[in-house]
């Protein structure tokens, strides 16, 4: 686990969420996503850390997947990109209404825009039914255990974001497409989200790279000494890629 810092205005200056003419596909949420985010939304305050630990378990995911299709395809790893996962911590001035933002990157497989909506705008997780009769009714306590038990996933990043930008570039090249940028983009109050080319253009080899605009009343996941004591507590020993955490000078 490393700890760097950077330089990044230029990325600020070319930060999604300020454009505003590249068309975007609309999806409506299926029911039991809305009824999943609810309930990650309105319980889990007292557990909202657990956002950090579950996007790196997924960017582990991400590169495990790459690391093991890549035996059998080694055309997958050509570009030569080391298998990393990247936290950047950018603080917003106050008085902008966000707290800044948590940029989580890995290197791993990525997603093309199919996979997208299909793996972020439907449940397709088992269990995720049971965890939902259970949920709905059980007092918050319970609810923490029970996500204790089940794991929340990508949703997650709702507890501590008000709006989420994944944009992701796909390792293989999809059958009969190229390989491009996209992106799935939500607020945390929204009944749909919406999927379009980055217009910021192509800026991953290949992998994820998930941008939380983070609420003020969510600060302290923005600095640096929580996150990095958050890092260390749940995720350096069940992490087999290097974790670069990235924060302003
Ligand atoms: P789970 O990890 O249990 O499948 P999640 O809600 O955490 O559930 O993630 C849902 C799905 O979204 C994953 O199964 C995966 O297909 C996709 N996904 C999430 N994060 C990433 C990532 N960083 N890279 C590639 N795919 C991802
Ligand atoms: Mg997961």
């Amino acid at each position: 686990f490393f700890q760097a810092a950077l330089l990044v205005l230029p990325w600020v200056a070319s930060a999604l969420g300020q454009e505003s003419s590249t068309p975007k596909e609309k999806h409506e949420y299926q029911s039991d996503v809305a009824r999943l985010r609810r309930i990650v939304i309105n319980s889990l305050y007292s557990h909202r850390d657990v956002f950090l630990r579950e996007l790196i378990s997924n960017a582990n995911d991400a590169l495990e997947k790459l690391r093991i299709t890549a035996l059998t395809d080694k055309s997958l790893l050509q570009a030569g990109e080391p298998l990393n996962i990247t936290i950047k911590l950018l603080p917003s001035p106050a008085g902008t209404g966000e707290a800044g933002r948590v940029v989580i990157t890995d290197t791993g497989v990525g997603m093309t825009p199919e996979e997208l909506t299909q793996n972020l705008g439907t449940l397709a997780k088992s269990g995720t039914s049971d965890f939902l009769v259970q949920a709905e009714g059980a007092s918050t306590s319970q609810q923490g255990n029970l996500i204790g038990q089940f794991g929340l996933g990508f949703y997650s990043s709702f507890l501590v974001a008000d709006h989420v930008y994944v944009a992701s570039v796909p390792a293989a090249r999809p059958e009969g497409g190229e390989r491009e940028q996209w992106v799935f983009a939500s607020g945390a109050e929204d009944q749909s989200f919406e999927v379009y080319p980055d217009p910021r253009g192509r800026t991953l080899e290949h992998g994820t790279e998930i941008t939380l605009v983070v609420r003020d009343d969510a600060k302290e996941f923005v600095d640096p000494k929580k996150v990095k004591e958050l890092v260390e507590k749940h995720s350096s020993f069940s992490t087999t890629y290097p974790i670069y955490l990235y924060t302003l000078i």
